[in-house]
């Protein structure tokens, strides 16, 4: 049985403390899993330089582990055993809303922090709430009934699977909101981990074009994209993205655009709309607060353009994403450049932006390294 785990905690802005923390009793509708891989994402950049809302917390959102132990009613439900290798989603749903049944969970107010101040989902709940152990950052988790899992296909590592929610994302985004099919012309904005696995979604499902911006900085990452399935890449510090489009597909435009860009403001909307086909694209668009001034809608509704959100993930595109990475179609290793034990969490979170270790796409915490 185990008693403790040692966690990292956010404890502050930007500031990190290392504790052993007691592992809970486990019911038997609750499990507990040993975290193998936990993902760090651009939402942990700006998160951990938030103050707290509270107490500390255990970050980790995007996790892999193996199911240490687990109640009888908790395997009997979600059809699992110990020693089984998963992925867990980071929502919590109330399990009773629309959403939830839909498996877009995504959507229930019950995990959604930016609705409610007592939403909770892994990742971003206080120590406070019990059984405390709410983060990926941590070698042991609490899996709680509502914990929504999903097996790792046979043959899958925990290293790859750790790349499971970027890859539901990019389905989500360029498959399912975006509708990239066969033949479609495809811009992606932006050569982070989001945007590779778009890249990945769209090549896999046929795309005729995929067309992928960065700036200067991205220079490594243009290659990477290339080697997973871009067609064209765009440094736009030294062309004009517009023209080059427009030249690429003679004229034409493009059918999706998905902006994977963290913090570029208005422009990659703008740039979406411009290079959208005379009718019908779908711009998948991403937000932060701010500003749209001028927000050429005339354009756009003549265009007949559809805008959606890029907002998280559903059941669906995690199961297609796992699928995805079993396929071991495309290169993942170039992604996945950089893991760190739980004493670098800090350093680790910072790798993401480039303030810390250089190059870096996808990073991951090993809490048992
Ligand atoms: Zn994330
Ligand atoms: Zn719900």
């Amino acid at each position: 049985m185990v008693e403790t785990t040692q966690a990292a905690l956010k404890v502050g802005p930007s500031t990190m403390d290392f504790r052993e923390m007691e592992v809970p009793e486990i019911g038997p509708d609750a499990a507990l899993l040993k975290v193998e891989v936990a993902g760090v994402c651009g939402t942990d950049v700006s998160q951990y330089r938030l103050p707290l809302r509270g107490s500390p917390i255990i970050m980790g959102h995007e996790n892999v582990g193996y199911i240490a132990s687990a109640g009888k009613q908790f395997m009997a439900r979600k059809g699992v055993q110990e020693g089984d290798l998963v992925f867990l989603e980071h929502y919590l749903p109330c399990g009773n809303c629309e959403w939830d049944h839909m498996g877009e969970y995504r959507h229930c107010t019950a995990t959604d922090w930016f609705y409610d101040d007592h939403a909770i989902r892994y990742g971003y709940t206080s120590i406070e709430t019990a059984p405390a152990l709410w983060g990926g950052f941590s070698q042991y988790l609490y899996l709680a009934p509502n914990a929504i899992i999903h097996k790792v296909p046979d043959g899958v590592t925990p290293e790859e699977a750790g790349t499971a929610t970027p890859m539901a994302n990019g389905v989500q985004w360029a498959l399912f909101e975006g509708g990239v099919t066969y033949s479609s012309i495809v811009l992606i904005q932006g050569p982070g981990q989001q945007g590779m696995c778009c890249i990945m979604a769209s090549k896999h499902a046929g795309a005729d074009c995929i067309i992928v911006t960065g700036t200067s900085k991205d220079g490594t990452r243009l290659e990477v994209a290339k080697a997973m399935g871009a067609d064209y890449v765009i440094n736009i510090n030294d062309e004009d993205p517009l023209e080059r489009i427009m030249e690429i597909t003679g004229g034409q435009g493009i059918d999706v655009s998905v902006d994977c860009t963290v913090g570029s403001g208005t422009a990659p909307t703008l740039l979406g709309i411009e290079a959208a086909k005379r009718r019908g694209a779908t711009l998948v668009v991403q937000g932060e607060d701010g500003e749209f001034p001028n927000f050429p809608i005339g354009r756009m509704t003549r265009k007949y353009i559809t805008l959606k959100s890029a907002r998280g993930h559903s059941y669906k595109s995690v199961e297609v994403g796992l699928h995805q990475i079993a396929s071991r179609r495309f290169p993942l290793d170039l992604m996945t450049t950089h893991s760190f034990g739980l004493s670098e969490v800090d350093y680790a979170i910072k790798s993401v932006t480039g303030e810390g270790a250089p190059g870096a796409i996808h990073v991951s915490v090993y809490p048992w390294r």
